[in-house]
């Protein structure tokens, strides 16, 4: 990777500042995740020739077909989940790999799905040059969850699930939280809280778009 690219100079810590506050105008207020979002450099994810879109409120293509979340929506998830410094915290969808730097920064250990080999080799090499080597990538399927890594406190799916993964919810720990868009056109977003190994509690809140979650393995690669 290009040194330009890697360095995160005043002029980036200034646009950030201006994105958090935009992101505070706009209805987050839990700190410790505006502190995640001020931190991690999101141009970083970005090809050296979008850099000036990496601090607007959008989400933004990533390469094959997919794309970074829009930062209101990292924070939103972010703040539903509660995270807790040393939570157990599965995400599917790892993308960019910009959410699981959010999560990592707010003290969760970090394990990762992502069903694209192309981005998933990619954001290994960034995270690892990046200094996030404490999170853990893989290549496979988030409709499966993880289960040999299970039971985690909280899970965080990043794509459009049509449906809500009965494995994700049997691999939350009792207490555990799942954050979860489902639908296909929209997506309403859900929270489903574990309350024992037979009890859950669903809520819902308002509508977001996510490219949509795919089963298996992508079969382009
Ligand atoms: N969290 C990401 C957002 C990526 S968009 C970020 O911060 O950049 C959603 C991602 O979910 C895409 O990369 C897509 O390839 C991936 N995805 C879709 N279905 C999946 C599945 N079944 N398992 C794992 N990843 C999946």
């Amino acid at each position: 990777m290009k040194l330009s690219k890697r360095q995160d100079t005043y002029r980036h810590q200034g646009l950030r500042n201006q994105l958090i506050k935009v992101i505070r105008m706009k209805g987050i207020s839990d700190a410790p995740v505006l502190a995640a979002m001020e931190k991690v450099p999101r141009h970083f994810f970005f090809d050296s020739s979008f850099l000036e879109y990496a601090y607007e409120d959008q989400p933004f293509p990533i390469g094959a077909g997919q794309t970074i979340s829009q930062p209101y929506t990292v924070a939103f998830q972010s703040s539903l989940l509660r995270i807790n410094k040393g939570d157990k915290v599965l995400e599917i969808g790892t993308g960019s790999g910009y959410q699981a730097c959010i999560l990592a920064e707010l003290g969760a250990k970090v394990f990762s799905i992502e069903r694209q080999k192309s981005l998933y080799d990619k954001t290994r090499i960034l995270l690892s040059e990046m200094g996030y080597q404490r999170i853990k990538l893989f290549y496979g399927d988030g409709y499966k969850g993880l289960p040999s890594y299970a039971p985690f406190d909280k899970v965080l799916v990043t794509a459009a699930a049509p449906y809500i993964p009965e494995p994700l919810i049997r691999q939350l720990k009792p207490g555990g939280i799942l954050v979860v868009p489902v639908g296909d056109e929209t997506q309403v977003m859900t929270t489903i809280h574990k309350i024992s190994e037979t009890e859950t509690r669903r809520e819902e809140h308002g509508n977001f778009r996510f490219v949509p979650m795919l089963e298996d393995k992508a079969k382009d690669h």
